[in-house]
């Protein structure tokens, strides 16, 4: 490991955890991350980098040395930076209470962040961007951007940007649509989701532990259409989501969920398929009432 390495923010933690890594980068500017070569792993929390072996990784990219602001909110919406962690995620349900009080969605961002399993020592260091990008069924902030109508940005090494819906960025249990040397910079959630109602369900084979199945509502304000929109995470391995132009009805619901495909439904140690499949019908009517 080079002399640059061991200043680096992180290099502390790869000595004891990761044998296969030669350096770490800390770059403090776009131009600075490229370019990258097969064995570089974006390092953001390091939550699930440093919980397994990753003996493909001879280097790491420490994304948190960009410093890039966690939350920018404006009249758009806000912007989550890939290196927000769930922390700061959570904190925004209280804060928005104050700045925002017309963005009616607050409490989503605490009811997503306890989607996921954490120690306080996870919830304090684990991001937006690493927790989209290991693309986890039960990934707490796909949940979130599901359900407010959430759009990816990501940069390219040719120094261009594209966004993208989190319903067609997360492709599979573990698959995304990165491409090679492609990273997340932030997701942006629309200002029209954030003034709508919500309603949240999530089931989970314990209390605390990692969600079998979360389906969240929205009400969009009348001066936003007033739609009805529903998203179904964790229990699929990709999210859904369905958009209904008038509150829908128990038929309406069924036949939404009749769409989802057989494949689509996780086989996990979290729960059987055909459980998930039921009680997300079951959640999903809970939401319609609660909503209508
Ligand atoms: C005990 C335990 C329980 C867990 N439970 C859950 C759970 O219930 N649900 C869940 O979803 N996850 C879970 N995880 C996995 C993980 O902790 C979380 O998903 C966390 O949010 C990952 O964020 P991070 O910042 O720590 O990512 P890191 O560990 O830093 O990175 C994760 C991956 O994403 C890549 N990456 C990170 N940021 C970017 C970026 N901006 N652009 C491109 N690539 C990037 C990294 O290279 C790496 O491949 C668990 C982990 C552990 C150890």
């Amino acid at each position: 490991m080079d002399r640059g390495a061991w200043d680096a923010p992180g290099a502390y933690r790869l000595v004891m955890d990761l044998d296969s890594v030669e350096a770490v980068i800390a770059p403090t500017c776009r131009a600075d991350v490229w370019p990258l070569r097969p064995g570089d792993a974006m390092l953001a929390g390091g939550t699930w980098l440093f919980s397994e072996p990753q003996p493909q990784v001879r280097r790491l990219v420490d994304l948190t040395a960009l410093r890039w602001p966690p939350i920018e909110a404006t009249d758009d919406g806000i912007d989550l930076a890939a290196t927000c962690t769930l922390a700061d995620v959570s904190a925004l349900s209280t804060t928005l209470l104050v700045d925002h009080p017309d963005w009616a969605a607050a409490p989503l961002f605490h009811q997503c962040c306890t989607a996921l399993l954490a120690s306080a020592k996870i919830w304090r260091t684990a991001t937006v961007g690493g927790n989209l990008c290991l693309a986890y069924p039960a990934g707490a902030m796909i949940s979130l951007l599901a359900a407010l109508d959430g759009q990816v940005t990501v940069w390219r090494a040719d120094g261009t940007d594209y966004r993208l819906p989190v319903t067609d960025f997360v492709t599979g249990d573990s698959a995304n649509a990165l491409r090679p040397g492609e990273l997340i910079r932030s997701a942006h959630l629309p200002a029209r989701a954030l003034r709508a109602r919500t309603a949240y369900r999530k089931l989970a084979p314990s209390a605390l532990g990692r969600s079998g199945i979360v389906v969240i509502g929205r009400r969009d304000a009348a001066v936003d259409g007033g739609r009805v929109v529903l998203s179904v995470t964790a229990a699929t391995v990709r999210p859904h989501v369905f958009a209904f132009a008038h509150p829908p009805t128990p038929d309406d619901l069924r036949a939404a969920h009749a769409t989802i495909p057989a494949e689509s439904w996780t086989v996990d140690a979290h729960g059987d398929p055909d459980w998930r499949a039921a009680m997300t019908l079951t959640l999903a009517e809970q939401v319609r009432v609660e909503l209508t």
